[in-house]
């Protein structure tokens, strides 16, 4: 069984993070035990051509380019010789990706008879990730849309909340959009399965044996377990799973950190599997899947988000409705009464 930890970084951290920030504090770490010099980061990026890939970096401070969950599949193959190369080297590397990422990058260094005491693998829960199609698609909806070109998202907008997965857009022309029915639409076809990718819902990494040293995901209920102010739970507390030695070394690196803010407590028990069904079975293939893409040959974006999401009138009134309602005094004076009958519990 793996050790279990709820971990929130410094708010600054955690309002640029998806869940509480616990990547950005293991690189930080990572560095601080290895050396500046020594280390090499690989992880996800959303470039300047609004393209997801892997790249390396070299500095715990340009890990910020790995922060937040990019929900497209990212190239990431490309980069296993120059891990490989840096492991040659004796560089310490990092890492991340999507299960069945690190499983390949696993399978090329036993390939390539390389040793991996160096390397640390830091995978993700995984609902399953939409190709770069359906992205490219959306992306050009929303510039259709806004006659402008898209410059900057943010999959999950934390200064919005953290539950509601909020997203953010930025155009070229200064236009930014912020938690809206169009932002939505996007994490709404991830959510749903739709835009998922058909080998997802087969994955053979949705249990706990896993391939990474840590597991990252969110802290889905964590409110139950420990005590927690509304304001904390609104910015994100990250699920840390930890299946190795070299995975703990690391974190009693963060243990060890002068916590100011934020927090890292080790919970008991496996509630947290009741929130999170990758970790025991593959998202459940929508009924409508195979009808979804053969539309998809066909029809414009716009068709489809009408017909499989309902998007028009009504589905923009019920958002906003939904959002409003988010924000009434009597649903957070609900929300902190919980809280307070929580706090009672025991940590
Ligand atoms: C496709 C996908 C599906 C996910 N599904 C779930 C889920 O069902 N349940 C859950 O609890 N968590 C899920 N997560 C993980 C979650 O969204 C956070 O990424 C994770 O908790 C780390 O958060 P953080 O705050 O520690 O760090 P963040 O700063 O959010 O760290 C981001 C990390 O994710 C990696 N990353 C970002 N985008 C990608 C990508 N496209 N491919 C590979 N790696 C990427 C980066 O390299 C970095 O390591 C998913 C993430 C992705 C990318
Ligand atoms: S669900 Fe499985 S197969 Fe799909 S991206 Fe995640 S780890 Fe890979």
């Amino acid at each position: 069984m793996p050790r279990v930890f709820a971990y929130q970084n410094v708010i600054s951290e955690v309002l640029k993070s998806s869940s509480g920030g616990a990547f950005i504090a293991l690189c930080k770490a990572f560095e601080q035990c290895h050396g500046k010099g020594n280390v090499v980061f690989v992880g996800a990026a959303l470039q300047d051509d609004m393209k997801v890939r892997h790249v390396a970096v070299q500095n715990a401070n340009q890990c910020d380019v790995f922060q937040g969950a990019k929900y497209v599949e990212s190239q990431c193959d490309d980069l296993f010789s120059r891990v490989l190369h840096e492991l040659v080297n004796k560089k310490w590397v990092l890492f991340s990706g999507t299960p069945c990422q690190i499983y390949r990058l696993r399978l090329f260094l036993l390939k390539n008879q390389m040793q991996m005491d160096q390397i640390i693998f830091i995978d993700l829960i995984c609902h399953g990730t939409p190709g770069e199609e359906i992205w490219n698609d959306y992306k050009s909806w929303l510039e259709e849309k806004s006659g402008s070109k898209l410059i900057k998202y943010f999959f999950r907008y934390k200064p919005e909340g953290w539950k509601a997965y909020p997203a953010y857009v930025q155009f070229a022309d200064g236009r930014q959009l912020i938690n809206t029915a169009e932002t939505s639409i996007y994490s709404k076809l991830h959510m749903m399965g739709y835009s998922i990718l058909r080998k997802c819902f087969q994955c053979p990494f949705s249990n706990e044996k896993r391939w990474g040293d840590l597991t990252l995901g969110d802290y889905w209920g964590v409110e139950t377990l420990i005590s927690l102010s509304n304001d904390q739970i609104k910015r994100g507390v990250s699920l840390i799973l930890s299946h190795t030695k070299k995975g703990e070394e690391l974190l009693d690196l963060l243990c060890q950190e002068e916590q100011t803010e934020g927090f890292f407590v080790e919970t008991y028990g496996r509630e947290y599997l009741k929130y999170q069904h990758n970790l025991v079975h593959p998202t459940i293939k929508p009924d409508l899947y195979e009808e979804f893409w053969k539309d998809y040959e066909k029809k414009s974006f716009e068709d489809m988000i009408r017909k499989y999401l309902g998007y028009g009138w009504k589905y923009k009134a019920i958002f906003l409705m939904k959002k409003l309602v988010r924000r009434t005094p009597l649903i957070i004076w609900y929300r902190n009464y919980k809280n307070q009958k929580m706090k009672k519990k025991d940590i």
